[in-house]
C-alpha cells in the first residue's frame, strides 16, 4: 500500500529559480503515473522531491498519510531508476543489485534469494557474474531496475530511464516496465519528455509546462479532452494542427470562417461559442490530422480546398501537408489516395472532434475538461 499525495509542491532553488510551482496530484496505491513534459518544466524536480534529493520549498508532500518533507531519503522507503543506470562499474550485476541490500545488512541468504528472483524476473539470470561494460545499454537498464525491485521498496521513481536507448530497445523497454509494474502490482511515478511513453505506459498522466501541472487524466481522456492549447498539442503524433479562425453569425448558425472557407460548428459548440462571447472574435481552431478527411470531390459542407506542399509515404498511411494561410498543416490519409505536391485537394473536418481554443489564455472554450484524477477515471468522464 502506497499512496503518493503532492500537496500545493514548490521548489525554488538558490538564486530564486523557480521550478515547481504548486503541484498539486495524487498517486493512488498501485498506480502507474507518468509526469510528462518538455525539458525543463519541472519533471525531475518534483520526482527529486519525492525521492528525498531536493528539499520541498513549500507544500506538504505525504506517502500513506505521513508527512515525508523533512524525513531522510533512506527512510522514505522509495527506491528510483536514473537515466545514466548510476551503476558501480567494477562491481558485477550480482554485486550491484545486492549493493543496497548489503548496506542495510540483509542476511547473505536473504540477498541471494531476493537478486535471484529479480534477476529472474528481468531475465539477467546468466548476466550476474559479469561487469556493467560487458552489457548491453538495455541489460544495464535492467540491472538498474533490479536494484530498485530487490529493496521492495513502497515506491518506485524513473526518471528518464529509457533515453539512453536506441528506438527499437526503448520499445521493447517500455513494455517490459508495464508488465513489471503489473508483476509487482507496486506504486510507480515515471518521469519523460516523451509523449508516447507517457501515453503507452501511464495509468496516470501528469502533464507539465512553465512548471505547473496543465492537466491530470487517463492516456485517453487527455488525448480526447485537453484542457488548453499546450496539452492538446503536446499528446498524439503527429501533433494536432492549429490555425486561426473567426466565429461570425449566419443565417442563424454560427460559424468558424477563414478567407477561403468556412467551417460549421457542432450544435454544441456553437451554443458554447456564442454563449462565452466570441462571436466576431477569432479563436484558434484545432484538429488532429487523422481528423481531416480527404474528399474526392468538394463536400457541400465544411470543405477546404488547399493545396499540398509535401507528403509522406509511411505505408499505413501518408501523411500530407497542405498550406492554410501562412500554415502548414498534416492531415493522415489512407494510403492508397493519390497527390501530387503542387495539387490543389478537398478535406473536411470532422467537427466532433474539432477543439476550439481562445486566443490569449489558449482554454479549451467548448468543453467541460475534468481535471482530477476520480472525475477523468470514472466511467461517465472517461471516453
Ligand atoms: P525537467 O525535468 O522537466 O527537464 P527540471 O526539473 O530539471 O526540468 O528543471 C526545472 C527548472 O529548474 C529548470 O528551469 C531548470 O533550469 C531549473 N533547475 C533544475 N535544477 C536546478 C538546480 N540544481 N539549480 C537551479 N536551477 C535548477
Amino acid at each position: 500500500m502506497a499512496k503518493v499525495e503532492l500537496k500545493g509542491i514548490t521548489k525554488i532553488y538558490d538564486g530564486n529559480v523557480l521550478a515547481v510551482e504548486k503541484s498539486n496530484v495524487t498517486i493512488e496505491d498501485k498506480e502507474f503515473c507518468v509526469f510528462v513534459g518538455p525539458s525543463g518544466c519541472g519533471k525531475s524536480t518534483t520526482l527529486r522531491m519525492v525521492a528525498g534529493l531536493e528539499d520541498i520549498t513549500a507544500g506538504e508532500l505525504l506517502i500513506d498519510g505521513e508527512l515525508m518533507n523533512d524525513v531522510p531519503p533512506k527512510d522514505r522507503n522509495i527506491a528510483m531508476v536514473f537515466q545514466n543506470y548510476a551503476l558501480y562499474p567494477h562491481m558485477t550485476v550480482f554485486d550491484n543489485m545486492a549493493f543496497g541490500l548489503k548496506l542495510r545488512k540483509v542476511d547473505k541468504a536473504e540477498i541471494k534469494r531476493k537478486v535471484d528472483e529479480a534477476a529472474k524476473m528481468l531475465d539477467l539470470t546468466t548476466y550476474l557474474d559479469r561487469k556493467p561494460k560487458a552489457l548491453s545499454g538495455g541489460q544495464r537498464q535492467r540491472v538498474a531496475v533490479g536494484r530498485a525491485i530487490v529493496r521492495s521498496p513502497k515506491v518506485f521513481l524513473f526518471d528518464e530511464p529509457l533515453s539512453n536507448l536506441d528506438a527499437k530497445l526503448r520499445v521493447t523497454m517500455r513494455s517490459e516496465i508495464s508488465n513489471l509494474h503489473h508483476r509487482l502490482q507496486a506504486t510507480m511515478i515515471y518521469v519523460t519528455h516523451d509523449q508516447i511513453e507517457a501515453m503507452t505506459m501511464g495509468t496516470k498522466i501528469v502533464v507539465m509546462s512553465e512548471k505547473r501541472i496543465q492537466q491530470i487524466g487517463a492516456p485517453l481522456y487527455l488525448y480526447n479532452h485537453p484542457i488548453n492549447k499546450f496539452v492538446a498539442g503536446f499528446i498524439g503524433t503527429p501533433p494536432m494542427n492549429f490555425f486561426t479562425l473567426r466565429i461570425a453569425e449566419k443565417d442563424g448558425r454560427v460559424v468558424a470562417e477563414e478567407g477561403s472557407f468556412t467551417l460549421v460548428p457542432t450544435p454544441e459548440q456553437q451554443k458554447s461559442l456564442k454563449d462565452k462571447g466570441y462571436v466576431g472574435k477569432e479563436v484558434y481552431f484545432g484538429i488532429r490530422p487523422e481528423d481531416i478527411h480527404y474528399q474526392a470531390s468538394p463536400a457541400a459542407e465544411n470543405n477546404m480546398q488547399l493545396k499540398v506542399t509535401n507528403k509522406e509515404p509511411l505505408g499505413a498511411d501518408t501523411h500530407v501537408f497542405v498550406q492554410v494561410k501562412d500554415k502548414t498543416i498534416v492531415a493522415r490519409v489512407a494510403p492508397e489516395v493519390e497527390v501530387q505536391l503542387g495539387d490543389s485537394i478537398n478535406f473536411t473536418p470532422d467537427m466532433s472532434k474539432a477543439k476550439f481554443f481562445d486566443l490569449s489564455t489558449e482554454v479549451n472554450i467548448c468543453e467541460e475538461i475534468k481535471n482530477t484524477w476520480s472525475d477523468t477515471n470514472s466511467s461517465k468522464g472517461a471516453k
